[in-house]
């Protein structure tokens, strides 16, 4: 029925409202990018033409989600538009209790305090940048657990996204069962480059976590989209639906930290959801001091009535087939020019191998970075590094972390751009590959002390 779909992705939504977008000189861009000192997080939005920044709250709400927004109930306590929230996230993934929170780090930091203990150790499947900072902060460390093949940009496997359990064992094993708080399972894996986990692995992580009595935290940032992935890919599911096989998903995981600004359609918003009473108690005293009130976390009502509106939105199948189905087009565009990317193509963005595309730099000068600044000057399309700035230092040592993972990310919005606009990319990306020989790397002259990616400045060599 789901699997297979012969016909194509086309939107299953048509455009009401439209949003002018301006097209900028070469000369232009050089000036802009010195000024951002190479960094795209540095731009200013006008000066961009394509933004495939990031998938994060930039996604274009529909018009059931604006007339929610005028529903807005802003009362400070009990607003009728956090129950609305709290009974679409107790329908679409079936956890027990729901805090909302300002957006998805919002969530990690107040689990992040309340689970860990100096000196535990966090096991999971790849670092996210925010993720780790608050497991670090409450005194953890993160461990990663994925499989191997997740940092092989050139390995095919479907199920990227997936925990290695004996890597998991051996971590529980050593270090003792009492010192693992959670395992934290994200779905989809974003720095492994959007790639999904397979129902049957997170059931066996289930099991052992269960031998072991260890909780699981679902990162579920875009759990929709690793469900679609299960439905195209995993046997035995081709015949359930997506919101099915979220549901399924959710309901092997204790408590689940979550960004809606992804997945769930809106453009600020995330929550803490939990099936454990003692955590959301405590959830919801640590919550007034960090975020807001237990009802609103940092949210406005109309905030929380777009976001209910959202989620319904987010696992129905059409919309969740156009939408990966538009980030495969891109994808598939890349290939066809023989431009490095990650395989197998992933759910939000896709990833070009700036490794591959750049291997006269060397990692020092930041080969992703260069190559997220060529581009933006080819064309005014914005994307974003994911490689050794975004890695960030070592926390003991002070040295750089050398991931083997050197990407540029094309994210790709929901609902916001059409077809020509990813072939205007495309061909960006194809004229940047065949002009690469000529490309130089930077050098880091501002290095904030956290999540240095998002400020650091650099200099061409
Ligand atoms: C974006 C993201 C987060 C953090 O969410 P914010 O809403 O940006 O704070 C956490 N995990 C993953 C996998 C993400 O992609």
């Amino acid at each position: 029925m789901y699997k297979n779909n012969k016909r194509s992705w086309a939107e299953p939504f048509k455009i009401k409202m439209v949003e002018p977008l301006f097209m900028t000189t070469i000369k232009d861009r050089l000036r802009y990018i010195e000024e951002a000192g190479y960094n795209t997080f540095l731009l200013r939005s006008k000066d961009v033409y394509i933004d495939l920044l990031t998938d994060s709250g930039t996604s274009a709400m529909s018009d059931r989600q604006w007339a929610g927004m005028m529903l807005g109930d802003e009362a400070y306590a009990g607003s009728e538009n956090f129950y609305h929230f709290e009974a679409a996230v107790q329908k679409f993934y079936g956890y027990k209790h729901v805090i909302p929170t300002h957006q998805g780090r919002g969530a990690e930091h107040l689990l992040s305090r309340i689970l860990i203990k100096k000196g535990d150790f966090i096991p999971g499947n790849m670092y996210f940048t925010t993720t780790r900072l608050h497991q670090e902060l409450a005194g953890g460390t993160f461990v990663d657990v994925i499989i191997d093949e997740a940092h092989d940009p050139e390995s095919e496997f479907k199920f990227k996204g997936n925990i290695d359990l004996q890597k998991l064992k051996d971590l529980i094993e050593s270090k003792g069962a009492d010192k693992i708080p959670y395992i934290c399972v994200a779905t989809t894996v974003n720095m492994a480059g959007g790639q999904p986990i397979s129902l049957q692995n997170l059931k066996e992580v289930r099991q052992m976590a269960d031998v072991y009595g260890i909780d699981i935290v679902h990162d579920m940032t875009r759990v929709a989209e690793n469900a679609y992935m299960i439905q195209q890919h995993e046997t035995g599911y081709e015949k359930k639906s997506v919101a099915e096989i979220v549901r399924e998903i959710c309901s092997l995981t204790d408590h689940a930290t979550m960004s809606a600004k992804k997945d769930a359609l809106v453009n600020i918003g995330g929550f803490l959801a939990t099936n454990k009473d003692d955590v959301y108690t405590e959830a919801s005293n640590w919550v007034v001091v960090y975020e807001g009130l237990h009802t609103y976390g940092g949210l406005a009502g109309r905030d929380m009535e777009a976001m209910a509106i959202g989620i319904a939105e987010s696992v129905q199948d059409d919309h969740i087939r156009a939408r990966i189905g538009q980030v495969h087009y891109l994808g598939q565009r890349l290939i066809d020019f023989n431009v490095p990317v990650v395989m197998p193509l992933g759910t939000h963005g896709i990833f070009l191998d700036a490794k591959r595309i750049l291997p006269h730099v060397s990692q020092e000068n930041y080969p992703a970075q260069t190559l997220a600044a060529e581009l933006y000057l080819d064309s005014g399309v914005r994307s974003m590094e994911r490689g050794i700035v975004s890695a960030g230092r070592n926390e003991v040592t002070g040295k750089h972390n050398y991931p083997k993972l050197e990407l540029v990310r094309l994210t790709i919005p929901r609902r916001v751009y059409t077809q020509a606009h990813m072939d205007v990319v495309a061909e960006s990306v194809q004229a940047v590959y065949e002009n690469r020989a000529a490309v130089k790397g930077l050098e880091m002259v501002y290095e904030p002390k956290y999540l240095r990616f998002f400020q650091a400045r650099f200099r061409k060599l």
